[in-house]
């Protein structure tokens, strides 16, 4: 399919970056990319349509990437978007989640009255590798009361075994490395 191709010539490798022997996977010539951006929002909105298998009250993002591609998503569903930050980021009162990195820790923030008891809520994001943030984000959502109905990405990067972690048949994925 256009866009199949477009997920084939549009994002690149970066290599030795941020640490060396790390392969970034860079989005940003999917983004700059008119036919490519619509497409993977149509994708994105499409499959987390068909996997939540009902109403989406709200998209949450993940900082940063989650952000650019979860709020056409929200619009396009007729949904709200929350943000799912980093540590100190969001002004309000939060729930926060810490979760192991390879080296050391981090911790994702969402704000306290974002989400009601019982709203069903779509998580989107760009890349998922090990699954550490995706869980971490269910987690929060789980903290508010909210259910996550479906968790779509990009790219997933399946020797990481994310999907493992995440141990939950709703994720989906535009592109399975
Ligand atoms: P994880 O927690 O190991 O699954 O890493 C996923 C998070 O790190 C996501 O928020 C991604 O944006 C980011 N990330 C990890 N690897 C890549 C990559 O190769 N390209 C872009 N983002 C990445």
């Amino acid at each position: 399919s256009s866009l199949d191709e477009a997920l084939d010539t549009l994002v690149r490798d970066i290599a030795d970056w941020p640490d060396a022997g790390v392969v970034f996977r860079d989005v940003t010539p999917l983004l700059a990319d008119a036919e490519g951006l619509r497409l993977t929002v149509e994708g994105l909105t499409a499959l987390g349509r068909r996997i939540a298998g009902g109403d989406i009250d709200k998209v949450v993002g993940i900082e940063a990437r989650g952000f650019i591609f979860g709020t056409p998503v929200a619009v396009a569903l007729g949904a709200g978007f929350v943000p799912a930050r980093k540590a100190g980021k969001l002004p309000a009162l939060t729930h926060g989640v810490e979760y192991d990195l390879e080296y050391g820790s981090a911790t994702v923030e969402i704000h306290q009255d974002a989400l009601t008891p019982g709203d069903r809520v779509l998580v989107v994001d760009d890349v998922l590798a090990t699954g550490g943030t995706m869980a971490a984000v269910d987690e929060l959502i789980a903290r508010t009361g909210a259910v996550p109905v479906a968790n779509v990405v990009v790219l997933e990067i399946s020797a990481l075994g994310g999907r493992e972690r995440l141990a939950h048949e709703r994720l989906g994925a535009l592109r399975t490395y």
